[in-house]
């Protein structure tokens, strides 16, 4: 364009449940945004992958879904997962009917999110964690501040890399693995990032979590190529902890932790508690990078489909209004991610909630006040 102003092609995939609710209002925020600053402009496609498109296919991506996407700029993901219906336990041929009709959670997983991701390159998981303003954390003294993380996954390998197998199925004997794999390749590019993420932050602190001390191989080459990558970041301060005393320190002195780098299945675990440390899941945003920006990096609110509030207007927008901020500082566009935080928090903090925030207002009406805010502030 002759003014130089950018436009993001933003591949919108609302998925299921509150996905679809959620993506809509995340949508509606920011295209407000972009036409109250002026300065950018966004150019959305919606797609269909969800769990009813698998029904209907058979498969929850087209075989070209990967040269579609890859034409944007970014992924804005909602949330995939058939509704785990759970009838009472006497209504036995019901129940084997639904069970029938549902897609397991790993076939959703596998077909969705991580198809997308791998093949994509999305290795660095990044869940930003603090307390916003006019929400409480379950932690009795913890005070906005006091809480404020970054927890880098690695998001390729490591203990979902989905190497294993069975064999003697439906004997007495019948055995199960479920290999880790961590490659010299995928553990150096993650160390590096998070050792990058630290340097961006004003503490410039990382703390490294393994469990070397039980898993002798991965874990102590984890903590051997974070000493090595440490020697390139002398600014940054790097702390180990074993991810079980991590737990702990979480909940008893959040405010010694600012980075943190963790495999795939501890950072799953750990981010999980911090978002309800943080005051709901309803608010954690999450981003699936590829630092290398060849590909397109994908966006999600970290909760799941929710199938028990869908429909009722109870779903908590936050969570995609937050992760919209991210995609926008990932495109370059900090002040526009900064003005919609400011937004967000000063209708949370007027007491503009929905009820897992303990408050009272729908859906709509938070994203009606955000957009009012964004109106003001801009
Ligand atoms: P999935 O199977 O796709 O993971 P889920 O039904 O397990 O979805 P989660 O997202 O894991 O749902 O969340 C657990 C519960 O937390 C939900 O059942 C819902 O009651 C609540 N919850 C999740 N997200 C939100 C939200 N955005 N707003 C309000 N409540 C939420
Ligand atoms: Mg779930």
């Amino acid at each position: 364009a002759p003014t130089g102003r950018q436009t993001y092609k933003i591949a919108l995939i609302p998925g299921d449940g509150i996905g679809i609710e959620v993506i809509h209002e995340g949508k509606v925020v920011l295209q407000k945004l972009a036409a109250k600053l002026n300065t950018f402009d966004l150019d959305f496609e919606d797609f269909e992958w969800s769990s009813a498109y698998y029904k209907k296919h058979g498969k929850y991506l087209p075989d070209d879904a990967l040269a579609q996407v890859k034409k944007f700029n970014a992924i804005l993901f909602g949330a995939v997962g058939a509704p785990g219906i759970v009838p009472p336990l006497h209504w036995n041929w019901i129940a084997r009917l639904i069970t029938k009709l549902d897609v397991p959670d790993h076939i959703s997983l596998w077909g969705l999110r991580l198809a997308l991701c791998q093949p994509l390159q999305q290795y660095a998981n990044v869940r930003p964690t603090r307390i916003l303003r006019g929400t409480t954390s379950p932690l009795r003294n913890c005070k906005p501040g006091d809480l404020n993380w970054v927890i880098v996954r690695e998001n390729s390998e490591g203990e979902y890399a989905g190497h294993g197998g069975t064999s003697h199925t439906g004997e007495a004997w019948s055995v199960a693995t479920e290999t880790s794999i961590f490659t010299r390749h995928g553990v150096e590019r993650i160390m590096r990032f998070a050792f990058e993420t630290a340097k961006s932050r004003p503490r410039k602190k990382l703390t490294v979590v393994t469990k070397s001390n039980a898993q002798r191989n991965g874990m102590v080459f984890w903590d051997n190529v974070a000493t090595e990558v440490a020697k390139d970041f002398p600014d940054v301060e790097v702390d180990k902890m074993l991810v079980d005393a991590m737990t702990t320190r979480m909940v008893l002195k959040p405010e010694s932790i600012d980075t943190v780098v963790a495999t795939n299945l501890h950072a799953d675990i750990l981010s999980d508690l911090a978002a309800a440390l943080a005051g709901s899941i309803g608010i954690a945003p999450t981003s699936n990078l590829d630092p290398t920006r060849e590909n397109p990096s994908m966006f999600e609110p970290i909760h799941g489909s929710a199938f028990d509030i869908t429909g009722k207007g109870l779903a908590n927008p936050v969570a995609t209004f937050w992760t919209a901020a991210e995609m926008l500082r990932w495109l370059g566009q900090p002040e526009a991610a900064t003005l919609l935080m400011e937004s967000v928090e000063n209708v949370t903090e007027a007491g503009i909630k929905t009820v897992d925030l303990g408050g009272s207002q729908k859906t709509r009406e938070v994203t009606d006040a955000v957009c009012t805010e964004i109106q003001k502030l801009a």
